[in-house]
């Protein structure tokens, strides 16, 4: 990479993104627009598309509506429903990244192992995988949370005959159709693989440890002559994306998500309650699929097919306690053994990772790994005290819930590129929150995180170590708000 080139009162800085996945394609898109060049995109991976390259099950899905997920400068006509395959979210963002440039500053199989501040130069030195390094003025760190597998310890796992995996490793030459699979786990991951197998597996053992609630949702093909007419007149789709029964709909999961004891999660709960009660016929298979916490404690699945497909003569829903795994199968706690050709681990992600395993060290020796000792944050879930023009999309305690994620990137990166314009500008070499006004900030997120129903007394991945959920506890219209302009009192520009 090239010095910084001083240009009349302003410089050409040098960027760094960790990651080309939705938020780092945003990025690395931005800042083309905006005329930059001297960046690179460090991707640990050889295919760009983050979450959309790692999950390639059967039945993935995304479960935001798919004209919702997409970038609001690049709508796509061709989505072939309403809710989008993983496959195709993959080329759209194949294509958006060829089109608009973002293909040769991605730097592939090169995996960030470091990243140190120099506090004489205000530059960040990062460290590379491949051996390489760069220096670089500002960075990007858009590696999103869900990216390490969650592979539990089981006993005996290494000893099972057949093909086990996680489900963000899928191992394509195992035979699914005709066979029989075991999914552990029932987040949105282990829900759409077995509704997918429900119809191609000879048997499908679905492993509870936690029954999960279901909202209901539609699902649809849209027709190639809806299609064209996307094509011809986008306003067709800005209308989707602006729908207002949508919107409406989001707004009153977040009014409900974040007051456990507002009218709005009563009214989910009744939903998610209904839809059990309603569509489950089996009183028996009913009870096992109720789960014993608050609807929307765990992230909520959104599903329209689930308690069809588990009611298919294929699928067996078995909530005892795992014993262990041997070679022939899952041997259950009262000595039942599940006979199985593959087993795929459902089980998430280590969340609370985030960039590490990479090692960042900040302003006077600060280490990323001490400020997140008990949870990993971040000033409006962007930016850290300690670690100059260094920067969070999509990171810890952002925005959780079943929201459009590229809005939330999408807002994220105008709050930055404010904040970092006296930088860009050469009025100041480098920006991050004040100690005081993260200190105070993250104590308001605290205890507002305590009334959110991701508190109400259940497990998952939104928990920090000490059980307070690691989220943006506020409405989403507070974040857009947040983000519509930094506070700069809450800043300090170093000359
Ligand atoms: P997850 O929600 O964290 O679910 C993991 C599942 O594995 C849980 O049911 C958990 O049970 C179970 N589990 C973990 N360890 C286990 C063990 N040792 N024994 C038995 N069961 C075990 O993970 P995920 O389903 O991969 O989803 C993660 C996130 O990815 C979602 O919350 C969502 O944000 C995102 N996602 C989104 C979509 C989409 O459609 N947009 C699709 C997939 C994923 P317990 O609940 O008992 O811990």
């Amino acid at each position: 990479m090239r010095d910084p080139v001083w240009k009349g009162d302003g410089k050409d800085l040098r960027y760094a993104i960790i990651g080309a996945g939705m938020s780092g394609i945003l990025a690395a898109i931005k800042l083309i627009e905006r005329g930059e060049r001297n960046f690179t995109v460090f991707e640990k991976g050889t295919d760009l598309g983050g979450t959309w390259r790692d999950n390639s099950y059967p039945g993935l899905t995304c479960d935001t509506p798919s004209h919702a997920y997409s970038y609001s400068f690049a709508l796509n006509p061709q989505w072939s429903s309403y809710y989008a395959s993983g496959p195709e979210i993959h080329e759209y963002f194949r294509k958006v990244a060829t089109e608009r440039g973002v293909l040769p500053h991605i730097r592939y199989q090169s995996e960030v192992t470091s990243c140190v501040f120099d506090e004489e130069s205000a530059t960040w030195r990062i460290g590379l995988t491949d051996g390489g390094t760069a220096e670089v003025d500002v960075v990007y760190a858009a590696s999103g949370v869900l990216h390490h597998p969650n592979v539990p310890a089981l006993p005996g796992l290494e000893s099972f005959a057949g093909k086990a995996f996680h489900s963000a490793r899928w191992d394509d030459t195992a035979v699914l159709d005709g066979t029989r699979v075991g999914v552990i786990g029932c987040g949105s991951t282990g829900i759409q693989i077995v509704n997918a197998l429900s119809s191609r597996s000879a048997r499908v053992v679905h492993f509870q440890r936690s029954p999960q609630w279901i909202m209901p949702v539609p699902q649809f093909p849209y027709t190639p002559e809806q299609q064209a007419e996307f094509a011809r007149d986008p306003a067709k789709i800005e209308a989707i994306r602006h729908d207002p029964v949508y919107w409406e709909a989001v707004f009153r999961f977040t009014d409900g998500v974040t007051d456990f004891n507002s009218p709005q999660i009563a009214e989910i709960e009744e939903i998610c309650r209904r839809n059990l009660e309603d569509s489950v016929r089996d009183p028996v298979l009913r009870e096992k699929l109720r789960p014993n916490y608050r609807a929307a404690c765990k992230r909520l699945i959104y599903s329209w097919e689930y308690y069809e497909c588990v009611q298919r003569p294929a699928v067996f829903v078995e909530t005892g306690g795992i014993e262990r795994i041997e070679p022939a199968g899952v041997r259950m706690k009262d000595g039942t053994l599940h006979e199985l050709d593959v087993l795929v681990l459902a089980t998430g992600f280590k969340a609370d990772q985030v960039i590490r395993p990479a090692t960042c060290t900040g302003r006077d020796g600060l280490a990323l790994d001490d400020f997140w000792a008990v949870r990993p944050t971040a000033h409006y879930a962007v930016s850290l005290p300690g670690f100059p023009n260094f920067f969070m999309l999509n990171g810890p305690t952002g925005p959780v819930g079943n929201f459009p994620l590229i809005d939330i990137a999408e807002m994220q990166w105008g709050y930055l590129e404010q904040l970092l314009e006296p930088v860009r500008q050469g009025k100041a070499r480098s920006v991050e929150p004040t100690r005081e006004a993260f200190d105070a900030y993250e104590a308001r997120r605290i205890e507002a995180a305590k009334k959110t129903i991701f508190g109400s007394g259940c497990t998952s991945w939104y928990l920090d170590k000490t059980g307070i959920p690691a989220t943006w506890p506020w409405s989403y219209q507070d974040f857009a708000r947040a983000m519509e302009k930094p506070v700069l009192s809450e800043f300090r520009y170093s000359a």
